[in-house]
């Protein structure tokens, strides 16, 4: 953890979420677990869920020794009872919940034509129905609360693009659109918000396995991946960081009305404008 928010999260630096409940799925690395470590220390007690339970561990164990307030649950967000029975553990622990972030993801390429269909299913499975799955075990927490909620995708500028070789990550991420928009016209009159981020690539673990696969499946290098693929429709050639994510996470997290909903913010150094 960055010696910043340490001291942020033990001096109770931020209050945009104090006492509110935060699931963050997929929260043992990468994107998440920047989110958990923001919301941390904007005072929220976050559930770091993860299929990675001691990496997740690792991460609450962070937080709380940093004097904020976490724990680790472990989840695979494609096992309904198992979402849902994590979802349960959370909510009796820290009595509701009042954030989701369903961010748990992994990438698989290949062109259409030799796209294994087990390799799909599996796709369609963690980034559709557990964002399905999550989503139905926390609705009905955040509609007894009486204090509303806030629901947020983890989509991608392919919730919004295509690229070669990702199919079943752009069907799945702009499948979360949709779905997104549905939640948040159920969720209206309970408070209760749904909003998508969608990033340009970051450099997570998920991004590095990539650059070596693409760069074999296209023939070309592994620079040429990052700068003539991954980045080539940038306005400046940068990657987005996982801190500018978590910014915008916070944003839909704190967000104190409906007046933000049903939307999906790209954030992507310009590679994608709406
Ligand atoms: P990451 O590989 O660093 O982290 C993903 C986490 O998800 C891991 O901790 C992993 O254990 C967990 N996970 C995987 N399958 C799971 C399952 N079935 N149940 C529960 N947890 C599971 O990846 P990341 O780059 O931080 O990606 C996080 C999200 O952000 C994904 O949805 C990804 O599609 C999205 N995203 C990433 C980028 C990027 O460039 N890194 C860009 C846009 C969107």
């Amino acid at each position: 953890m960055r010696f910043e928010d340490k001291a942020a999260i033990a001096m109770g630096a931020g209050v945009r979420l104090k006492e509110k409940v935060c699931i963050v799925t997929g929260a043992a690395s990468g994107i998440g677990k920047e989110i958990a470590l923001t919301f941390a220390r904007e005072g929220g007690k976050v559930a770091i869920a993860d299929l990675n339970s001691d990496a997740a561990q690792s991460v609450a164990d962070e937080i709380s020794s940093a004097g904020g307030a976490a724990i680790a649950v472990r989840m695979d967000v494609t096992d309904e009872d198992n979402v849902q029975n994590a979802v349960n553990n959370v909510v009796a622990l820290y009595g509701g919940v009042d954030v989701l972030v369903s961010n748990a993801g992994i990438q698989i390429v290949h062109p259409v034509e030799s796209y294994p269909f087990r390799d799909w299913k599996k796709m369609l499975a963690i980034h559709l129905d557990g964002a399905f799955l999550t989503t139905r075990a926390c609705l009905p927490h955040m509609q007894v609360s009486g204090r509303g909620g806030s629901i947020i995708y983890m989509g991608s500028v392919h919730s919004k693009e295509a690229s070669v070789l990702k199919a079943a990550y752009v069907t799945a991420k702009h499948g979360l659109i949709g779905l997104c928009k549905t939640v948040a016209k159920e969720g209206g009159k309970y408070g209760i918000r749904a909003n998508v981020i969608c990033p340009g690539f970051v450099r997570t673990p998920l991004v590095d396995k990539q650059i070596p696969e693409q760069a074999r499946e296209l023939g070309i290098s592994e620079q040429e991946v990052v700068r003539n693929v991954m980045l080539k429709e940038t306005v400046d050639g940068e990657f987005t960081t996982a801190a500018d994510v978590a910014e915008v996470a916070l944003l839909f997290a704190g967000f104190a009305s409906n007046a933000l909903t049903g939307q999906s913010i790209v954030v992507s150094h310009g590679w994608f404008m709406q």
